[in-house]
């Protein structure tokens, strides 16, 4: 296991995803812990999933306010009330300095202790893991960690126009990373989980065995992080950025 900080000097967490459902599928039992524990979660969502879906007679127009909707809801399901949505185009994007800025922008306004995020790294198992946007969004998070967000000379209109001060993130959570060092007992949080996954009907309404597959995936990650049998667990890369 690698060396994390304690919650308990966790005030603050911001995770940083591409799509409205990717914090559900990579960490909404871990989340539930953490907001359990007292802590304030926040998402920043970058796209608003408007590439998403498979209903092709659903008027596309409609799909960002509707992703919106469902991600609040998901949140709600395990004690997230403070969702940001960025507004980038679904499946287009790259990490640019603008989009750093975002990032940066964010993280000096939420002030987290620990961010989460999707990987830079393609994961050569699981091919949906890393889509072009969450390798992306992964990408532009590290870069507003370090430096962006620390470095009061970088992207000075924050801290001259906006009155943003420079902020230093500590730890650093990877989802979908190739190489896992951390694991989060979520037995008791799963139900959570799979009702956040839910919330997104748009994406999951379909999915009869959405239950057991997360169930299947989860017995896996824990059975790495050598749990007793019937235990639950969700699979993170942890960085020390203090
Ligand atoms: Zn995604």
């Amino acid at each position: 296991m690698a060396d994390v900080l304690d919650d308990a000097e966790v005030t603050r967490i911001l995770a940083i995803v591409a799509h409205p459902d990717d914090v559900d599928f990579s960490a909404a039992g871990t989340i539930a812990r953490w907001t359990d524990a007292g802590i304030a979660v926040t998402y920043c969502v970058v796209t608003d999933g408007d590439a998403g879906g498979s209903d092709e007679d659903f008027p596309r127009e409609e799909m960002p306010a509707l992703r919106r909707a469902e991600q609040a809801a998901a949140a709600k399901c395990v004690g997230v009330h403070d969702v940001r949505f960025l507004g980038y185009p679904d499946g287009r994007v790259e990490a640019t300095l603008g989009l750093r800025l975002d990032l940066a922008r964010v993280i000096r306004q939420v002030r987290p202790d620990r961010v989460l995020c999707s990987s830079p790294e393609r994961n050569y198992v699981r091919a949906g893991i890393s889509h072009p946007d969450h390798r992306a969004v992964g990408s532009a998070t590290l870069d507003a960690v370090y430096p962006d967000a620390r470095n009061p000379f970088a992207f000075p209109e924050l801290r001259d126009r906006e009155g943003l001060a420079a902020w230093t993130v500590r730890e650093v959570w990877i989802v979908g990373s190739p190489s896992p060092t951390h694991f989060v007992d979520v037995t008791a949080t799963f139900s959570r989980k799979v009702a956040a996954l839910r919330a997104h009907e748009s994406q999951t309404g379909g999915m009869d065995d959405l239950e057991e597959r997360i169930r299947e995936r989860l017995t896996r990650m824990a059975e790495l992080a050598g749990l007793p049998d019937g235990h639950l667990a969700e699979s993170f890369q942890v960085l020390n950025t203090g």
